[in-house]
């Protein structure tokens, strides 16, 4: 047993965080770990991969129904060989504070001793966006040391994912928070695997590793499975296990640093993805 990682994974809405936290994660329950998801996004969709079929009440609708005396069973429902999967829910669309969700399931992971000795890792899905702090919440409490960016050859999804790193490089700066890598989750954008290599360079970090876009990622949502469990002899599924194992054998932990606008748009000229006389800004 080794000592507890906790990671976040952050990222642009839609960019592939939680297939790939999922995926993952059952790549390292393969090898025989110990592991807790812990989804941060209001959508609550986090774990559902991992779920099958079972519906996961979030943390706050818990609390709403049931009050303050809850169990630790009635918010950690076990998935996929063993996996521990809470949701943090969020409140209605547009009332409150994103994060509230965050940091009350943190608290109450804690209270309700979540955080056993047995864990090799907790991962905390992140929404990508900035909303209200309760983006940076895993990491503004000191739970998670370790980030990953997940990105993609796509202007806007490297935007996020440097805009990610300057709220990152506040924490890394105060407290022990560093990123680990940029996860690049393909778009079959041209040069994308350059790209990303040119991108978590300037970011003063790695390419941890680069996910091929797969349709049969689709067909294992459909029926609510990862690929792991879905085709477990698919060569996808064989990627998201060489994720899991990079990201187990990881030493590379810095402190990022964001590039300039300026700077960022110089590569995305560079590779073909703005064009020079245009101006994107708003
Ligand atoms: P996020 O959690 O960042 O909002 P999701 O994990 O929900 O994003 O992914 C959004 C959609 O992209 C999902 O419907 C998923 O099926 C699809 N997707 C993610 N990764 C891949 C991939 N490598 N190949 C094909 N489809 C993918
Ligand atoms: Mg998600």
């Amino acid at each position: 047993m080794g000592e507890l990682r906790q990671i976040a994974i952050y990222g642009k809405g839609g960019i592939g965080k939680s297939t790939t936290a999922q995926n993952l994660t059952a790549g390292l329950a393969e090898l025989g770990k110990q592991v807790m998801v812990v989804g941060c996004d209001p959508k609550a969709d986090s774990t559902r991969l991992l779920l099958g079929g079972l519906a996961q009440r979030t943390v706050l609708d818990t609390l709403r129904e049931e009050g303050e005396e809850v169990d630790l069973a009635s918010i950690l429902k076990t998935g996929y060989r063993g996996i521990r999967c809470v949701e943090s829910g969020g409140p209605e669309p547009g009332v409150g504070c994103a994060g509230r969700g965050i940091i009350t399931s943190i608290g109450l992971l804690e209270r309700l001793g979540a955080y056993t000795s047995d864990l090799d890792y907790v991962f905390y899905d992140v929404l990508g966006d900035v909303v209200c702090g309760g983006f940076a919440m895993p990491i503004r409490e000191g739970k998670a040391k370790e980030i990953y960016i997940v990105a993609s050859g796509e202007m806007m999804a490297l935007y996020a994912a440097n805009n990610i790193a300057k709220g990152i490089q506040k924490y890394a700066k105060k407290g022990g928070v560093r990123i680990g890598g940029i996860i690049c989750n393909s778009r079959n954008v041209d040069r994308e695997i350059d790209l990303l290599r040119a991108f978590a360079q300037e970011l003063g970090t790695q390419l941890i590793y680069y996910i091929p876009r797969d349709n049969i990622v689709q067909r294992a949502e459909i029926r609510k499975q990862t690929v792991i469990e879905y085709k477990a002899d698919a060569a996808q599924a064989e990627e998201y296990r060489n994720l899991a194992k990079a990201i187990q054998n990881n030493t590379h932990f810095t402190i990022p640093t964001p590039m300039s606008q300026e700077r960022l748009e110089e590569i995305l000229v560079e590779f073909g993805l703005m064009d020079l006389n245009d101006d994107y800004r708003i």
